[in-house]
């Protein structure tokens, strides 16, 4: 019979237990001392289980005690940590808080506001992290921050292909994150910028307006500031979508993770009002495989139908005809980018570049099998160049496609009818293997 494996860590201050979890869930305890895990504080005596394929650090300012239980692929203390400079990191936002909060308690009407702050910087280095940390140092001060998250090959607020916003309210599970339900998500529908650099560019622009109007809206929002995560493509048109989110969100500070020209780039391209820094990667973060990614947007996508382990959900299966009048359809998918026409064919005062974002419907074909499409409000009842200012209202999976008997099968949160009948098509594909 095979013993289970128990350890027990002793962790000095400012020390970090850094653990990768195998094939198997590996159960955590605090036994002693104050811990947390990027930034949300452990229960004494709570356990936790780690799922398997997780990675992560459990940080300690005051000293530790922790136990692990269960077969883990590596777990050792690290003394080196760049916790103390993100700790700092926090309080230097923290005052710029309190500033905006005390200049708006004496007049409302002031255009002063709480800290708008960017994270950038190559591949795994540990962006998504450090933005984790600082939402939840915020969230421990009674704060709420919005969180941006403009990664879309592995966004931590939606499934992949998109990018969204998050009000946060509440501290981050230890293994969940923070909460996402009310998240406001919009679909680009490629897990690469570079498949429609315009069509990136024009959605961060809307997620601002979003943002921006969240933040005018509630004091609290305002005041809780703004923490953007971006995509770690840091080379020529990647650089020029960093330039550019950081100028529709009017950051005041970027932070730039490991990467010197970017800092320096960054230092001669953005306005000298904005606050660049340089801070070093974590030594726990390690690069993740090609292979690695793939499986973990596919388990971010299993989990928005089926939930976490902990509380799963029960996603419906059902079919629609597609035999029918174009006004009676039950589903019209659109999609971003129509095909270029040759310069000389362009209508009078169409930029060559536009078709990049010119909103189609598109038929229904076996290319849609298999693919995870964006659905619209159920306000939305045509398809025109307002899509593009649409925010998702959910996501759904089409998971047969019968071109004879014209019949679509369909993953969906929701039971049969769909909420509503236009959907953004998407490259992104899942394959439903629970219902096969
Ligand atoms: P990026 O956003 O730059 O691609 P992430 O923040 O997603 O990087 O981090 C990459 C991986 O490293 C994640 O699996 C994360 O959980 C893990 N990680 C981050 N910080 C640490 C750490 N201090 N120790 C161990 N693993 C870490």
């Amino acid at each position: 019979m095979a013993t289970t494996v128990v350890n027990e860590y002793r962790l000095n201050e400012d020390n970090e237990l850094r653990l990768e979890v195998s094939n198997e869930d590996v159960v955590i305890e605090l036994l002693n001392g104050t811990a947390e895990l990027f930034g949300t504080q452990l229960i004494l005596h709570k356990r936790y289980t780690l799922p398997a394929g997780f990675r992560g650090a459990i940080f300690t300012y005051q000293g530790a005690v922790i136990e692990v239980i269960g077969k883990t692929d590596s777990a050792y203390i690290a003394q080196q940590t760049p916790m103390i400079i993100y700790l700092n990191t926090h309080v230097a936002l923290e005052a710029l808080r309190e500033n905006a909060e005390m200049q708006l308690k004496q007049d409302p009407n002031s255009t002063v506001r709480g800290p708008r702050i960017m994270v950038a910087g190559p591949t795994d280095v540990g962006k998504s992290t450090l933005c984790r940390i600082l939402c939840s140092y915020a969230i421990r001060q009674s704060r709420t921050p919005i969180f941006v998250d403009l990664d879309i090959g592995q966004s931590s607020i939606s499934i992949p292909g998109t990018i969204g916003a998050l009000y946060i309210e509440k501290p981050a599970d230890i293994v969940d994150g923070f909460d996402k339900n009310s998240a406001c998500v919009f679909s680009f529908g490629h897990l690469s910028p570079a498949v429609n650099l315009l069509l990136y560019k024009t959605l961060i622009t809307e997620l601002a307006k979003v943002v921006k109007k969240k933040c005018k809206q509630q004091i609290a929002a305002n005041v809780g500031g703004v923490v953007i995560n971006t995509c770690g493509w840091v080379k020529g048109e990647g650089y020029d979508c960093i330039v550019h989110a950081a100028e529709a969100f009017e950051v005041d500070v970027v932070i730039v993770l490991d990467h010197e020209r970017l800092f320096v780039e960054l230092q001669h391209d953005l306005p000298s009002f904005v606050k660049i820094l340089h801070q070093p990667k974590s030594g726990g973060v390690e690069s993740r495989s090609r292979e690695f990614r793939a499986l973990s947007r596919r388990n971010v996508i299993h989990r928005y139908f089926y939930g976490p382990r902990n509380n799963p959900y029960f996603p419906h299966t059902f079919e629609i005809s597609f035999d029918k009048p174009i006004d009676e359809q039950e589903l019209i998918v659109a999609k971003f980018g129509a095909e270029q026409l040759p310069e000389s064919c362009l209508p009078y005062g169409m930029e060559p570049e536009e078709h990049r974002t010119k909103v189609v419907r598109i038929s229904i074909s076996n290319e849609l099998k298999n693919c995870v499409l964006a659905l619209m409000p159920p306000s939305v009842n045509k398809v025109d160049q307002t899509l593009l200012e649409k925010p998702v209202h959910g996501f759904i999976v089409i998971t047969n496609v019968d071109m004879e008997q014209k019949i679509l099968s369909i993953l969906s949160p929701q039971p049969y009818p769909l909420p509503s009948k236009i959907a953004l098509f998407s490259e992104v594909t899942f394959i439903d293997d629970e219902n096969v």
